[in-house]
């Protein structure tokens, strides 16, 4: 234990200390994290994602509250539009945490390039009790769209990458990638147009409605602490330390140098007992 901690600080050192010398990469939107100013962070994290016992567990537990919110929303339904739910794709069903990882060890950051290379290979694997929820979903007839924030370029390599897994067969026209804004609110209104979206699953609060896109204001917290009683009933909501828009609300200016962006991931620690 104390061996793997020493190799762990070494590494980090290792990391930061490349960064000083580095140039400002964009930061953090969604995915598009891993800048040099936060690898230390960003190491624990993906560390946390791959290695903890208590991430398989919390991810049991959201998917088996999701089959219980699923069966219990659609008894429920009363609606004429067909019920349908939404999931995003990456960190909910899908483990990029590889990707994450090989960002460290290439003192990388993320990239368009990068990403499209890495779902390329189709090498995702399934997040724990991620392939029997949807098998589940599907047995109660529920309509069932991936809205994820991968480009419409690699829809078919998702595609075949979710069918290696032993996921049931979505209908690839389910698949609704982004073209343009990374936000998912029109993508959602689409859905509505149709069907009556009953249950949301991401790991990103921006998964589930727009009210949770500004965290300008108390890191958004005024947001969730006013929709409570939605978590865990209509949204699923996954764990994801590695990246996601929380860090927006830490970082804020994308002109910030390496060093300032830690500063402010520092400053983002709340230390003070009030
Ligand atoms: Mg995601």
């Amino acid at each position: 234990m104390h061996r793997i901690f020493v190799i762990i600080i070494v590494f980090s050192f290792i990391v930061f200390s490349n960064c000083q010398n580095a140039d400002n990469e964009a930061v953090s939107n969604g995915i598009e994290s891993g800048n040099c100013g936060s690898s230390d962070y960003f190491i624990y994290a993906t560390l946390w994602y791959q290695s903890s016992a208590e991430m398989r567990a919390s991810y049991y537990q959201a998917f088996n509250l999701a089959k219980i919110a699923l069966k219990n929303n659609l008894s429920e339904y009363e609606g004429k539009k067909p019920p349908a739910i939404v999931l995003d794709l990456d960190e909910t069903i899908l483990d990029n945490s590889y990707y994450q990882a090989d960002l460290i060890f290439n003192e990388d950051t993320y990239s368009l390039e990068t990403w499209k290379q890495w779902t390329d290979l189709e090498c995702a694997q399934a997040l724990p009790g991620a392939v029997d929820f949807l098998k589940y979903a599907v047995s109660t007839g529920v309509e069932i769209f991936y809205v994820s924030n991968r480009r419409l370029s690699e829809i078919e390599s998702t595609f075949s990458n979710i069918r290696k897994l032993g996921f049931p067969e979505i209908p690839i026209e389910n698949y609704i990638f982004r073209a343009d804004e990374s936000s998912k609110i029109i993508r959602r209104d689409i859905v509505r147009e149709n069907y009556e979206i009953i249950l949301l699953l991401g790991d990103n609060l921006n998964d589930f409605a727009g009210i949770f896109e500004d965290r300008t204001v108390n890191n958004g917290f005024d947001a969730v602490d006013n929709n409570k009683e939605l978590f865990g009933t209509k949204y699923i909501v996954f764990p994801n330390p590695m990246y996601g828009e929380w860090e927006g609300a830490i970082y804020e200016n994308k002109e910030l140098t390496p060093q300032q962006n830690r500063l402010k991931t520092l400053k983002g620690i709340n230390y003070i007992c009030k």
